[in-house]
């Protein structure tokens, strides 16, 4: 099949490559000149896990290649992907649907033949309307249906997951369409990844819901770490206890600074504003939001705390910046809360992230940055473990002590056992172990 990408960003590069790798021809296009230059000479304008030698075998193989004008690419295509950026609109926090609009416009000028337009971004209930709506208006005699088929990759893990999904929803009511989609996904029903066929406002919707519920768990685990600190509890043995009940799963019940990310934080707040709209306030979700929003910047109180009350002239090393591991993305991290905080209070920050460094320079200008972990902790009165790089897992405990003033661990994502940090002279806090702090 030939499919045009929209957006070679996250999702579209992932996507795309993984397409091209299952055998279709792809092209992704980006209206940013810097990233199809980079992808054109090879290199990654994200970083995520196996991606390189993805996408430099797809397009050794010839099934992949990089634009920056779409028109040719769609209008040879069988499908055309839309996986341009949804972020929260500034103001109100509904989801800012002017880059898929922009597409859609674009998309309309090009096409010839039957079409299928899907949309891969993460847009409220009604964008498939609107989005068909602007194709009719500026293509009146184009053949097309459009298609809700949301994506459901982690950053980190985004290859594996959508090679090896854990189920495909397409939404749609047009049989054609619906047989596309299936021929574009065929090779994984050699992995029985099943295809949920729904309609477009249900696929839609489906995205957000899933999003929202898993942001849900999150944050009631968040909370109940902090209820285990004051009543001498260890929200590990928690998690584990209620995880081990199949009803509600192992998954996602690390409690730690908050929810960040390109994700959560703005689809719980758009499906928050969808709701409202339409006179159906989603309580728990709204909560979710003002709860998770508050708890970045109270992990940089708690580090307060941690030193005694006080930051003001200390040095505070922070290790890892990203939202999560093993990606460079720095949207809406915790770190930029936690450090903005620790700033406020009148720390000095340094910090050090295996890959983040370079996103995270522009969003952090008066953050000094460290090349290791050690050198990030050299002379400091606290570390502070924000994200859990495989890196930070097992460093030399007796080596961080040794270059540090004031031997202080705050481990905000609870990677370090306790007795073990206070046999090697750090005095310890973690999120949620009243019972081992
Ligand atoms: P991104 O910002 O990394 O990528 C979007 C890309 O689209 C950018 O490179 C931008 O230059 C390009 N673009 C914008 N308008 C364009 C146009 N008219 N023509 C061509 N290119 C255009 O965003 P992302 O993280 O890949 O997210 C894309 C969508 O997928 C969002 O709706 C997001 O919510 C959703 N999503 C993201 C993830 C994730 O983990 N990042 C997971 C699932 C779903």
């Amino acid at each position: 099949m030939r499919i045009a990408m929209i957006g070679a960003g996250y999702v579209g590069l992932v996507s795309g490559a993984c397409l091209a790798d299952f055998g279709h021809d792809v092209v992704c296009i980006d209206n940013d000149p810097a990233k199809i230059e980079a992808l054109e000479a090879g290199r990654m304008p994200i970083y995520e896990p196996g991606l390189e030698s993805l996408v430099s075998d797809n397009v050794r193989q010839g099934r992949l290649s990089f634009r920056t004008d779409l028109r040719e690419a769609v209008s040879g295509a069988d499908a055309v992907f839309i996986a341009v950026g949804t972020p929260s609109r500034r103001g109100d926090g509904f989801a800012d649907l002017s880059f898929v609009h922009e597409a859609a416009r674009e998309i309309a000028g090009a096409l010839t033949g039957y079409t299928v337009v899907v949309t891969k971004s993460t847009v409220p209930v009604g964008t498939g309307d609107e989005v068909e709506r602007i194709i009719r208006e500026t293509a009146p005699q184009a053949d097309f249906a459009v298609v809700s088929n949301p994506e459901f990759l982690r950053e980190g893990a985004a290859i594996g997951d959508f090679k090896r999904p854990d189920r495909i929803v397409v939404g749609t009511e047009d049989p054609r369409a619906e047989a596309v989609m299936r021929e574009v996904y065929r090779p994984l029903y050699l992995n029985a990844s099943p295809i949920l066929v729904t309609g477009r406002r249900t696929a839609e919707l489906t995205k957000y819901a899933a999003n929202a519920f898993l942001a849900v768990k999150i944050t009631f685990i968040n909370e109940m770490a902090d209820l285990c600190e004051a009543v001498g509890a260890d929200v590990q043995q928690v998690a584990r206890g209620i995880g081990l009940d199949g009803r509600i799963g192992t998954k996602f019940l690390h409690a730690g600074p908050g929810y960040g990310g390109s994700c959560f934080p703005k689809d719980t707040l758009a499906l928050a504003k969808t709701a409202q709209d339409h006179g159906m306030p989603l309580r728990i979700v709204e909560t979710v939001v003002a709860v998770n929003d508050q708890r970045k910047r109270a992990m940089a109180r708690k580090v307060i705390r941690a030193c005694g009350g006080s930051v003001r002239g200390k040095t505070i090393a922070l290790l890892g910046l990203t939202f999560k591991p093993d990606t460079d993305d720095m949207r809406e991290a915790p770190s930029l809360a936690i450090a903005a905080g620790l700033q406020d209070g009148g720390a000095k920050v340094r910090a050090y992230d295996p890959e983040g460094m370079e996103q995270a320079r522009a969003l952090l200008p008066s953050v000094s940055f460290a090349e290791d972990a050690y050198s990030c902790a050299e002379d400091a009165d606290a570390i502070v473990i924000v994200t859990e790089w495989n890196a930070f897992r097992a460093l030399d405990l007796k080596r961080l002590r040794g270059v540090m003033r004031t031997p202080i661990l705050v481990d905000l994502r609870n990677i370090y056992d306790p007795v073990t940090a206070a046999q090697h002279g750090f005095a310890y806090q973690g999120v949620g172990r009243g019972g081992g702090d």
